[in-house]
């Protein structure tokens, strides 16, 4: 699809709708950025470029006649698939596009998508240590942070561009597989596992699969398409696509790809020609199987993509965890404090209980995603949940069902998140014992009390090491 001439609407002016926006306008397009916030409230700097630059700008409502007068609709993945401009659009066959879509369909390069409920960061992490150690030319971009227009004007068809990529990206992926978008390929796809997630926006966790899915649709039989053996919520879409296939897990013998061994000390990989590697896990920091399963699967990309087997064992060595994902923080009193900030679901919640090895008080809470936490309360004995203090819009929700198991502490305080964070803290030291954990790890998104999860972790942080003061 060209770009010059056509008239293009951006809905949403994060920052992958921003990045977006220059991209498109650079290609002599004619842009309107839309979006709900006033313009007093756009990103600094942005109305104004938008001035400067022709670009047309709409406030507080994505208008349907906006929409209608398009070629071409360019959404952020936070814009609900069923607002009625996109409605309208899609019923006048107005095409409709993500971002990350749309520069994923304009890359010369090959592209690499990594998806999953969670995993998604350390992997995509991981692949980008292996490939920069291994000097092959890559961007790192998507979910993760970085938006995939940003780097098209420099790249050239040697640049692999790895993308982390959520669900509600994936939504924006054209359905139609051979549409004007079809140069959109994914050489490699990467799907680490599926768990009850955002239920407040797909119906139930196959709706919400079948989202992810669609990753497969843009692939051709020589392409790689690796999963996780393990995780029985997958199987539902085991034939779908036509890439060939690599697994990681708990391999049986003569399956090809990536195998953990029973005391997860290494990793053998088995390529289909059976041509066999292993990968001694001795220096690896960080914890829990989980953990594990994400460099398995970022060897098998990182190798596909061309790193030496060198360059990977020396991430295996150096690699650290990412912050805010079962950060240790502290320890006062023989108590460690982990910052788990990016646990937002009960399935992150679970691994980082079982990876800790120790009794812990959970602080959890904070604005939930429709789903339903009886299975933690079902588990606490089993990873050694002591008590929790609950916080944030879910602090009923979590208490109703926890309490009928454990002691339970509610911190009141939507407003002053950093406050409340403290309070909880204190809370959660004077329930714990020499020996146990503190664990942030809140099953929820952070959007009540905090602007990010980061920002809900680097309170949890500040509270912890006030503690030593
Ligand atoms: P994502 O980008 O998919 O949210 P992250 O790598 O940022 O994934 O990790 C998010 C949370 O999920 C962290 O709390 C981490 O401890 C947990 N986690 C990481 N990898 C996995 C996995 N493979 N399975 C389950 N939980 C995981």
């Amino acid at each position: 699809m060209k770009l010059k001439g056509k008239k293009v609407t951006i809905l949403g002016i994060g920052v992958s709708g921003q990045a977006a926006a220059k991209w498109i306008v650079s290609q002599g397009a004619q842009v309107i950025c839309s979006d709900l916030n006033p313009l007093n409230k756009w990103p600094e700097g942005l109305a104004s470029w938008c001035d400067k630059n022709g670009v047309g700008v709409e406030t507080k409502k994505h208008k349907v006649e906006t929409c209608l007068s398009s070629d071409l609709i360019v959404v952020s993945p936070g814009v609900p698939p069923k607002i009625s401009a996109l409605e309208a659009a899609r019923r006048s066959n107005i095409p409709v596009i993500g971002e990350l879509a749309l520069a994923a369909s304009f890359w010369k390069g090959p592209v690499v998508g990594i998806t999953g409920t969670n995993g998604k960061t350390t992997t995509t992490m991981l692949v980008d240590e292996m490939l920069k150690k291994a000097n092959v030319p890559h961007v790192r971009a998507g979910n993760i942070g970085t938006p995939l227009s940003a780097f098209i004007e420099e790249h050239t068809e040697e640049t692999i561009a790895v993308l982390e990529i959520s669900s509600f990206q994936l939504d924006y992926f054209p359905r139609v597989r051979y549409s004007s978008f079809s140069p959109l390929r994914f050489k490699a796809t990467a799907w680490l596992n599926l768990a009850p997630d955002h239920l407040d926006r797909y119906q139930d966790i196959k709706n919400y699969g079948e989202s992810k899915a669609v990753i497969y649709d843009f692939q051709r039989p020589e392409d790689w398409a690796i999963r996780n053996i393990d995780d029985k919520e997958l199987e539902t879409w085991k034939n779908r696509g036509c890439a060939r296939r690599l697994y990681f897990g708990a391999l049986r013998p003569g399956i090809p790809g990536a195998r953990l061994d029973t005391s997860l000390k290494k990793i053998n990989v088995m390529w289909p020609d059976n041509k066999c590697e292993e990968y001694d896990l001795e220096s690896w920091s960080l914890k829990g199987r989980h953990n594990i399963e994400n460099l398995a699967c970022a060897i098998l990309i990182s190798r596909l993509a061309g790193a030496g087997a060198g360059a990977v064992r020396s991430v295996i060595r150096s690699f650290k965890a990412a912050h805010h994902r079962l950060q240790w923080v502290a320890q006062y009193g023989g108590i460690d404090y982990y910052d788990d900030s990016k646990a937002t679901n009960i399935a992150s919640v679970l691994c980082a209980l079982e990876s800790i090895d120790q009794p812990a008080v959970l602080i959890i809470g904070g604005r939930g995603k429709g789903e339903d936490y009886a299975s933690l309360a079902k588990a606490t004995k089993r990873v050694r949940i002591r008590s929790a203090v609950v916080i944030g819009e879910e602090a009923k929700a979590f208490e109703k069902v926890l309490s009928k198991v454990i002691p339970v502490i509610e911190v009141c305080g939507i407003k002053n998140g950093k406050k409340t964070m403290k309070k909880a803290v204190r809370e959660a030291t004077s329930l714990a014992e020499s020996g146990d954990a503190i664990l942030l790890s809140p099953a929820c998104s952070s959007f009540d009390m905090f602007k990010n999860y980061e920002e809900r972790g680097m309170a949890f942080q500040e509270a912890a090491r006030e503690l030593g003061d």
